[in-house]
């Protein structure tokens, strides 16, 4: 269902009216994780000054340690929500568990699968029957068979509004939290129709990478991008150290203009 072979034309995946796919760069920003009211309603501000269109955010944090913040559930979508209502900007959020779905849906623009839960079969068949546009991490141990697999697991549901999104893969190098793959997104883009994003942010896990990973998700074709930003990131709750700054923003909004989509 997600093979090119089938379906030659590449597609378009409409979240809350905001179009991804072959045209354009569409850039997704906010904070990793809902904190606050304020805190996201400053990030949300910082992702529309630098150009996003959609609204990133966590309410639910698939954390390593089980004593790191977990996010504020319910509370954190209806922020998202309030935020939503005062920006404009439609929200893009995960879930982790295939209970929540109906619950994240119901505030969600669009859903998001992360690298944790990539092959969760449950999960991507309970987002696949949820109605509403998703975003497919890869998995960081996954190859690229494999993320277009889990995606088939989502669409064999019915549900062909499937987003793909690069984040970084495990490799023997530690300088960076993840090795970025640029080369899945033209691979992806061949072999499967849906669009392709990449996550400069959870890749590096670094702020001095990601305008430069930026530059190389547009240049390499990517159908756009997905960034932190965070108002305070020395006080932020989960993974302050690679959101962007507000001293970021012009050069980020000038990375995605001067950077033309290839066509
Ligand atoms: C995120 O985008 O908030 C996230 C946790 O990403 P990943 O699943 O890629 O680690």
């Amino acid at each position: 269902l997600v093979s090119r072979e089938n379906h030659p034309e590449r597609s378009t995946v409409h979240v809350g009216g905001v179009p991804i796919g072959p045209d354009t760069v569409t850039l997704i920003a906010g904070p990793c994780a809902v904190e606050t009211p304020q805190q996201t309603l400053a990030a949300a501000l910082m992702a529309k000054r630098a150009g996003a269109t959609l609204l990133r955010g966590g309410a639910y944090k698939p954390r390593t340690s089980p004593y790191a913040f977990q996010g504020l559930g319910e509370a954190g979508l209806r922020i998202l929500a309030d935020v939503r209502e005062e920006t404009g900007l439609p929200i893009v959020t995960e879930v982790v568990d295939a209970h929540d779905v109906e619950l994240v849906a119901s505030y969600a623009d669009m859903l998001q699968v992360g690298t944790r839960n990539a092959q969760n079969f449950a999960l991507l068949q309970a987002v696949g029957a949820a109605g509403k546009p998703v975003m497919l991490k890869r998995g960081m141990n996954a190859t690229i068979e494999e993320w277009l697999m889990a995606a088939e697991y989502i669409a064999q549901r019915g549900n062909l509004d499937i987003v793909l999104c690069e984040r970084g893969i495990r490799t023997f190098e530690t300088a960076t939290r993840n090795t970025l793959d640029v080369s899945a997104v033209p691979v992806a883009q061949r072999l499967s129709h849906l669009p392709v994003i990449i996550d400069p942010s959870h890749s590096g896990g670094r702020r001095d990478l990601v305008l430069p990973l930026t530059r190389a998700a547009i240049a390499v074709g990517a159908d756009g991008v997905i960034i932190d930003v965070h108002p305070a990131p020395e006080t932020a709750l989960c993974d302050g150290p690679q959101a962007l700054v507000d001293s970021d923003l012009d050069v980020l909004a000038d990375v995605l203009h001067t950077f033309p989509p290839l066509l």
